[in-house]
C-alpha cells in the first residue's frame, strides 16, 4: 500500500471516527447520559462532553478527576457513592448507584450511575468505565407523582376517579372509609351504587347538566353506606378531558358532613322549636308567616292568624304548679293539632299563647268552621293526671290582606281581636275588626293623656240636682267628673273611669273630685244653701288601705260637715266583694259619713246582705225607670225595690226620671225622690247656683 493511500484510508478513518464521534454525543446529550473512564495504572479519568454537561461545565474548563466528580455530589449522598465504587472495585463487580448532585450553578440534579470493571489476565482491575444518566426531570416529575398519591391516598376526603362511562377506577381509603365499601367491591361500578333513593330524577339530571356544561358541580348529596345507613355528602365532581377535548375522567372529592348536619338540624331546632310541645316557636311562625304572604298575594288568596289565649292557665299554673302546667300546655297543643287541619301550622308563641296559620282562604267563612272546633275541644275539661283542669279559648282572628298586609299588622290585629274576647267573657273567638282598631287607638290614647289629666287641670265637676217631691225643693246633688280632653274634646266617664280603675290612677282622681265637690260644697253652704254633696266611689279606691284616712284628711282640709257628704257605691261592685266592702263600709259609716247604693238592681243583692249594709240610701238604677210606664215588670221590681227599702229603713232615690210621666209613675209608687232630666241635666256649679235659685 503506498503511503498516499495510506494516507487517505488513514484520513477516511479519522473521517468516520470524527463522525462516530459526533453520533456518539449527540446521542449522549438526546438521552442526558454521559460515560467516563478511569484507567486504574496511569489514574487518567475521562468524561465524555455529556458528563461535564451534567455537572454544568465545558470541557475546556479543566481536566476529569475523581475528587472533582466527588466534589460535585451532593454532600449527603458522598459516602453512599464512594462506597459503591470502592466496593465495586475491591469486590471485582459492577455497580448501580441513584445519587443527588449539585450542579455549578448549585442547582441539585439527580443521576443514575452504572459502572462495570476490565480485569488484566490475572484478574487485576485495569479499568472502570461507567455511565451517568441525568434523571432529575422523570425524579421531579415521580416526585410530584408519590406526593400526589400520598395525598391521594392519606386525605380526608373520599376521592373517586372514574373513567368516561362513570365506571369507578380507584377510589381512596377515606372513601372506602365513608362508604363501607372495600376497593375491590367499588371497581368497575358506578356511583349508582351508592344512591339512596332519596333525590328525585331532576336532581341528577341538573347535575349532569352542570357537568357538562361547566365541567363541574358541587352540591350535597345524601348517599346509601354498605351497611344500609343514609349519610349526607358534600360533593365536588371534576370532569376531565385530554389534550384533544376527549372526556376521560370524572374525579369526585367527598365530604361526609352527617354530623355537621345534625347538629346543624339540632341548632335549627332549638331555635325554631319549642321545646316542650315541639311546635314551631316564635322565630318560626314569624318565618313561615312572612314567608307565606307573598304566595298569598301571587295566588290571590287569603291567609288567615288565629291567636289563642288559654282561659285559666294562670290558675293551674299557680295553685298546682309548673310541671302540671307544663302538661296542661302540653295537652292544650295535642288537642288543638288534632281538630286542626294538616296543611294548617299551629306554633306556640311563649307563656299559653298558641297560634294557628291558616292558608289558602277563599273566604273568611272558611275559618269560621275550624275557630269553632277549637273552642268545642276545650267544652270538656283536660284529664291531665286524673285531675280534670277546665279551660276555654280566647282567639282572636285577623285575615291577610283585610286585616293588614305585613306580619306586624296582622299579629296586631289578632291580639286586638282575642283581648277582645277576653274582656268580654271568654271562651271565645273573634274576628278582628277596623273599629276594634279605633277602639283600641282611643284607649290608648286616653290611657297616655289621663296621666297628666290632674295636672293640667283638664278634669272639671258637673252637678245634678236632687230633688225631694214632697218638699218640691232641692235637698241635694250628685258631683260628676268630666275630662275636657286637648284632642278628644269632652270625654264622658264612662270611657275613661274604667281605665283609671285599671292603671289604678282612680286613686288620686278621686280625691280630686273629693276636694272639688267639697269646695263648690263649701261655698254653696257659706251662702246658705244647705246641700248635700253626692261623690261617687270606685271599689279601687276602697281597695286602697289609706283610703278613709286620706279622705278624713281632704274633709277635715275643706272643712265641711260630715253628715252632708254622701258616698255612692255602686252595687255590683260591693257584690263582687262582699265581706271585704262590709269591712270598710261599716268603718266609714262609723265616721260618720253617708253611704248610698248606686244602681240598685243590676248587682243582684240577695236580701240578707242589704240588711247588713250600712247604707241610708238606694238609688234604683235608671235601666228600670225609662219603662217604667210601659213596663209592668219593671214597675213591680221598682215598687219591690222601694217595699223593702221601706221596711230596712232605707231611703230611696230613683235616677234617670226624664219625663213627667216618670216622676208621676214613681210618686205614685211611693218613691219620693228624683234625679234626673226631666229636673236638670249635670250643669256646672255657676249654672247649678242659678237653678237652685230659681227652682
Ligand atoms: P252614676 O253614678 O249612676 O251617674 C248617673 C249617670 O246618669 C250620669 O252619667 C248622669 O249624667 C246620667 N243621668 C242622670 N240623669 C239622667 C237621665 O235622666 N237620663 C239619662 N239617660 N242619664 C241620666 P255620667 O255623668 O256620664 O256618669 C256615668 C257614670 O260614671 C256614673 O254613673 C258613675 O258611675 C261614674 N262617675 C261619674 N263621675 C264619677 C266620679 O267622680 N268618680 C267615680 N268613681 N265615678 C264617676
Ligand atoms: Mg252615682
Ligand atoms: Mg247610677
Amino acid at each position: 500500500m503506498s503511503s498516499s493511500s495510506l494516507d487517505t484510508q488513514l484520513l477516511a478513518e479519522k473521517e468516520q471516527l470524527k463522525k462516530l464521534k459526533y453520533g456518539l454525543n449527540k446521542a449522549q446529550e438526546l438521552a442526558h447520559i454521559g460515560h467516563w473512564e478511569l484507567d486504574i495504572a496511569s489514574g487518567e479519568l475521562f468524561w465524555s462532553d455529556e458528563v461535564y454537561r451534567i455537572f454544568g461545565y465545558t470541557p475546556q474548563e479543566f481536566g476529569a478527576t475523581y475528587e472533582l466528580f466527588l466534589k460535585h455530589i451532593h454532600p449527603d449522598d458522598i459516602a453512599l457513592v464512594n462506597k459503591s465504587y470502592m466496593d465495586s472495585v475491591s469486590e471485582k463487580r459492577g455497580y448501580h448507584v441513584t445519587h443527588r448532585i449539585v450542579r455549578k450553578n448549585l442547582e441539585i440534579g439527580y443521576v443514575e450511575e452504572r459502572c462495570e470493571h476490565e480485569f488484566d489476565a490475572q484478574g487485576n482491575t485495569i479499568r472502570s468505565i461507567g455511565t451517568v444518566h441525568d434523571i432529575t426531570l422523570q425524579k421531579i416529575a415521580q416526585n410530584e407523582l408519590s406526593l400526589a398519591s400520598e395525598v391521594f391516598a392519606k386525605m380526608n376526603d373520599g376521592v373517586v376517579i372514574t373513567d368516561a362511562s362513570q365506571k369507578i377506577i380507584k377510589v381512596n381509603e377515606a372513601f372506602c372509609k365513608i362508604s363501607g365499601y372495600s376497593m375491590e367491591e367499588l371497581r368497575g361500578q358506578t356511583p349508582k351504587a351508592l344512591s339512596s333513593g332519596w333525590h328525585n330524577h331532576e336532581f341528577y339530571a341538573s347535575m349532569w347538566d352542570a357537568l357538562v356544561t361547566y365541567g363541574s358541580w358541587s352540591g350535597e348529596i345524601i348517599d346509601r353506606k354498605k351497611d344500609g345507613a343514609l349519610y349526607t355528602a358534600e360533593v365536588n365532581i371534576i370532569a376531565l378531558y385530554n389534550d384533544d377535548g376527549t372526556l376521560t375522567n370524572f374525579i369526585s372529592v367527598t365530604n361526609d358532613i352527617t354530623q355537621k348536619k345534625a347538629q346543624e338540624n339540632l341548632i335549627h331546632n332549638l331555635a325554631y322549636f319549642d321545646s316542650l310541645t315541639s311546635l314551631p316557636n316564635r322565630v318560626l311562625f314569624q318565618e313561615r308567616v312572612m314567608n307565606r304572604i307573598p304566595f298569598m298575594q301571587r295566588k290571590n288568596k287569603k291567609m288567615a292568624l288565629l291567636f289563642i289565649d288559654m282561659d285559666n292557665f294562670k290558675n293551674v299554673n299557680d295553685t298546682l304548679g309548673h310541671v302540671m302546667g307544663d302538661k296542661f300546655l302540653v295537652e292544650v297543643a295535642k288537642t288543638i293539632t288534632s281538630v286542626i287541619r294538616e296543611q294548617d301550622t299551629l306554633a306556640r308563641l311563649g307563656g299559653d299563647e298558641f297560634t294557628i296559620i291558616i292558608e289558602d282562604v277563599e273566604s273568611i267563612m272558611d275559618i269560621i268552621p275550624i275557630a269553632e272546633k277549637i273552642v268545642h275541644a276545650f267544652k270538656e275539661p283536660l284529664l291531665i293526671e286524673s285531675s280534670k283542669l277546665y279551660t276555654g279559648v280566647s282567639m282572636g282572628i285577623s285575615v291577610y290582606p283585610d286585616d293588614g298586609e305585613s306580619y306586624e299588622e296582622l299579629v296586631k290585629a289578632a291580639d286586638t281581636a282575642m283581648y277582645q274576647v277576653k274582656e268580654t267573657g271568654k271562651n271565645n273567638f273573634q274576628f278582628y275588626t277596623r273599629s276594634m282598631n279605633e277602639r283600641l287607638t282611643e284607649r290608648i290614647e286616653i290611657e297616655n293623656s289621663l296621666r297628666y289629666a290632674i295636672e293640667k287641670n283638664e278634669f272639671f265637676l258637673v252637678y245634678q240636682p236632687k230633688i225631694n217631691l214632697d218638699t218640691h225643693s232641692v235637698y241635694g246633688m250628685e258631683a260628676l267628673i268630666r275630662w275636657k280632653h286637648p284632642e278628644l274634646g269632652l270625654v264622658r266617664p264612662d270611657k275613661f273611669i274604667n281605665i283609671s280603675e285599671e292603671t289604678g290612677q282612680i286613686y288620686e282622681i278621686g280625691l280630686w273630685v273629693l276636694r272639688q265637690a267639697l269646695i263648690d260644697t263649701k261655698a254653696l253652704h257659706e251662702a246658705g244653701n244647705m246641700l248635700i254633696v253626692s261623690i261617687n266611689i270606685s271599689s279601687k279606691q276602697l281597695e286602697n288601705k289609706n283610703f278613709i284616712t286620706d279622705i278624713c284628711a281632704v274633709i277635715k282640709e275643706v272643712g265641711v260637715a260630715r253628715e252632708y257628704i254622701e258616698l255612692e257605691i255602686t252595687e255590683s261592685h260591693i257584690m263582687n266583694n262582699i265581706e271585704k266592702a262590709l269591712t270598710i263600709l261599716n268603718e266609714l259609716h262609723s265616721k260618720g259619713l253617708s253611704l248610698s247604693i248606686d244602681d240598685f238592681g243590676t248587682g243582684y243583692s240577695s236580701l240578707s246582705y242589704l240588711k247588713k249594709l250600712p247604707a241610708q240610701t238606694i238609688k234604683i238604677d235608671r235601666s228600670f225607670v225609662l219603662d217604667i210606664e210601659k213596663d209592668e215588670d219593671d214597675r213591680s221590681i221598682v215598687a219591690t225595690i222601694i217595699a223593702m227599702a221601706r221596711a230596712l229603713g232605707k231611703d230611696v232615690i230613683a235616677e234617670g226620671s226624664e219625663t213627667q210621666g216618670h216622676v208621676d209613675t214613681l210618686k205614685s209608687l211611693n218613691c219620693n225622690k228624683i234625679q234626673g232630666y226631666f229636673f236638670s241635666k249635670p250643669i256646672v256649679i255657676d249654672e247649678f247656683r242659678e237653678f237652685i235659685r230659681t227652682f
